[in-house]
């Protein structure tokens, strides 16, 4: 694309700004040559929920539904409409400036997936303080870190809520981030808390969180949400936000390390949100549009609330899990709303591939039409899957990459426009400028392997980690001065497409072989009997590194001595001899944050064998337990 700021600038005009500027996206990726930084469109102002609210309803949306609310338990559900989103919006905005909360203060929210996580983020956006959400599967540290880090002064919850079966007693894990906040010297003055329990079925055997008042600080949103009707508003005040106005601040996964709190801006990236949205998943006035990431995730914040609202589409809001009351879950909501775009997680799609087909094909899928997939490279036979079982051959496949870093998708494929590959995000998003660079940060043209880099800023991208700009620029902007270094490597073909191969710490050197561990995991993937596989690198005392494969067998498999022959020979095979795991270790599951991914550090250290080693912030892992397994299991030497 020539001129990347004259289009960005006429998607901005699509939406509403009370002060229009002229200027375009201005920044400077080389810490050599001064301060890392980038701008869009400064000096203009704007409102993120006004564009989402009050503009749709202006053209004749207000009727329109804007969420589908699906509980846990299946029957559970409401729906509200675009006019109700926002009279809802309003008067919280009003709760939150009773509460004192100004323009620029941190909220922070720890909210399951109810309508009120929504509400919450359109009234801090609406009178410009800065939300930080925190997924409501975290832990008390995990939150007591985000709540102390960004000197939050105020935090939403609500009293619970069930995953499965599983009671989440919601408050009493706030209250503990509190204490630990107060020993750190940072004490939270109010909290509101939705009284969601007591409007939800409760699933069979489950038991109901109890739940503790602190009358000092602690009130209920429907008692604040009924002064401030008294108080007979029609619209509360709007805070016209200057474009380089923080919006919010999102954590990364933690994948790698501790995460990082990202800060991302007004214009910049309600306008890469709103294009995202409309061209990734072609979005049509009829759409029935289910985002499963949790909001707590970039993706839930970019597709299932801004995206979303700001394209005027009718989006599901689901409360439950993927596999309860049984597998086929995802797939009656599909039948029962009328699902047309679907956009989920390779993880999600790894574990509901194993289940019987029929738990899919019972359920109409006649309905949908674009599948995307986010958060992982995708491995063929979970694409394929997807594309045959679910999308019945007739749905289009965007195999999407980003990162919570970059506000949107990066690489990409346009339905309907770009031909796909299986487990490739094809090409680069409007204005998107990728490079592969060699260790040396050297580019290189035509098919390569290298580092994964982009030349040019977009409008979506995060401008700071909150309150450590060192970080920030360490981070993303030494590797290679003058270019933003994702961290992950990749390779792109001779058809120009790009195939992420992971991170670049996930390489490794056999015998001076350099290999991607995901090439090796690819193949295991591919074997009949497994259904989930990581591979790391172990250090060789001749070899340098050997790969370390972790491999989870389907239901009703077990790893004997003939098939640990037989998956290595494959790998032989597929690869080469060099390739082929020197273990392969059967488990009963992978760490993985609670977005799903795959951790790989800790399964590093499992290979090393480093029993004393750190293994870091596992606050963000979905089951601690998996670790102490995998040591109880790690096999000697085969
Ligand atoms: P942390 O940065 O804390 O280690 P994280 O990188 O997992 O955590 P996210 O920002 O949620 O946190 O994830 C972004 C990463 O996910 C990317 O850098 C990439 O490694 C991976 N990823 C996302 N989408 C894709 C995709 N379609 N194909 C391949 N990899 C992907
Ligand atoms: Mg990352």
């Amino acid at each position: 694309m020539e001129e990347p700021n004259k289009f960005w600038k006429s998607v901005a005009k699509e939406l509403h700004f009370e002060k229009w500027s002229d200027k375009g996206l201005e920044y400077n990726f080389d810490h050599q040559k001064g301060e890392v930084f980038v701008k869009f469109m400064e000096g203009a102002k704007t409102n993120m929920a006004y564009n989402c609210l009050e503009r749709n309803i202006q053209k004749g949306l207000g009727s329109k539904i804007a969420y589908i609310w699906e509980g846990n338990e299946p029957g559970d559900q409401m729906t509200i409409t675009y006019q109700e989103l926002l009279e809802q919006v309003s008067k919280f905005a009003e709760v939150l400036r009773t509460k004192g909360v100004k323009k620029g203060d941190v909220v922070a929210i720890y909210l399951p997936m109810t309508i009120e996580l929504p509400i919450a983020m359109l009234a801090c956006a609406r009178i410009g303080a800065i939300h930080s959400v925190v997924f409501a599967g975290f832990s008390s540290d995990a939150l007591a870190n985000r709540i102390h880090q960004a000197k939050a002064k105020i935090l939403i919850t609500a009293d619970g809520f069930y995953r499965g079966h599983k009671a989440i007693d919601l408050k009493t894990l706030a209250d503990k981030a509190f204490s630990i906040c107060h020993d750190q010297g940072h004490d939270i003055d109010s909290v509101i808390m939705v009284e969601h329990l007591k409007r939800i079925r409760t699933p069979q055997g489950a038991i109901p969180p109890e739940v503790k008042i602190n009358k000092k600080t602690d009130s209920l949103w429907n008692k604040e949400m009924e002064a401030a009707s008294s108080k007979n508003l029609q619209t509360s005040k709007i805070e016209w936000n200057d474009s380089e106005d923080p919006l919010f601040i999102l954590y990364t996964s933690g994948s790698t390390g501790t995460p990082k709190g990202l800060v991302h801006t007004t214009t910049g990236y309600m306008t890469y949100a709103y294009e995202a949205a409309k061209k990734i998943f072609d979005s049509k006035p009829d759409d029935v549009f289910w985002c499963t990431a949790d909001i707590g995730w970039i993706t839930g914040h970019t597709f299932g609330v801004y995206g979303a609202l700001l394209n005027g589409m009718t989006s599901m809001l689901f409360e439950g899990v993927p596999n309860y009351p049984d597998a086929s879950r995802m797939w009656q909501l599909v039948e029962k709303y009328k699902v047309s775009k679907l956009y989920t997680s390779p993880t999600a799609v790894r574990s509901l591939m194993d289940c019987p087909t029929e738990m899919v094909t019972d359920y109409s899928r006649d309905t949908l039409k674009i599948l995307g997939v986010v958060g992982e490279p995708i491995n063929r036979p979970a694409w394929r899957w997807l594309h045959k079982v679910v999308g019945g051959e007739k749905c289009a496949i965007v195999d999407t990459y980003w990162q919570t870093e970059t506000g949107g998708p990066m690489l990409t494929p346009l339905p309907g426009a770009t031909p796909t590959k299986p487990g490739s995000a094809t090409m680069p998003f409007f204005g998107v400028d990728p490079v592969l660079v060699d260790d040396q940060g050297v580019a290189k043209k035509g098919q390569i392997d290298g580092n994964l880099c982009f030349a040019r800023a977009w409008p979506g991208m995060a401008r700071t980690i909150w309150g450590d700009h060192a970080r920030f620029i360490k981070t993303y902007f030494s590797t290679f001065p003058g270019l933003y270094f994702t961290g992950d490597g990749a390779r792109r073909d001779q058809d120009s497409y790009y195939w992420v191969g992971g991170r670049v710490d996930d390489k490794l050197n056999v015998s001076g072989h350099l290999l991607s561990t995901s090439e090796i995991e690819c193949v295991l993937t591919h074997h009949p009997t497994v259904q989930e596989a990581a591979v790391v690198a172990a250090p060789h005392p001749s070899k340098g590194q050997v790969p370390y494969a972790f491999v989870v067998l389907k239901q009703s498999r077990t790893l004997t001595a003939d098939l640990i022959h037989e998956i290595k020979q494959e790998v032989r095979n597929k690869i080469g001899p060099f390739a082929a795991p020197e273990v392969v270790h059967g488990a009963c599951g992978l760490p993985k944050t609670r977005s799903g991914k795959i951790t790989r550090r800790i399964l590093r250290i499992i290979a090393e064998g480093d029993h004393k080693a750190n293994l870091g912030d596992t606050s963000t892992l979905i089951d601690e337990q998996v670790i102490a397994h995998l040591w109880e299991t790690r096999p000697d030497v085969q």
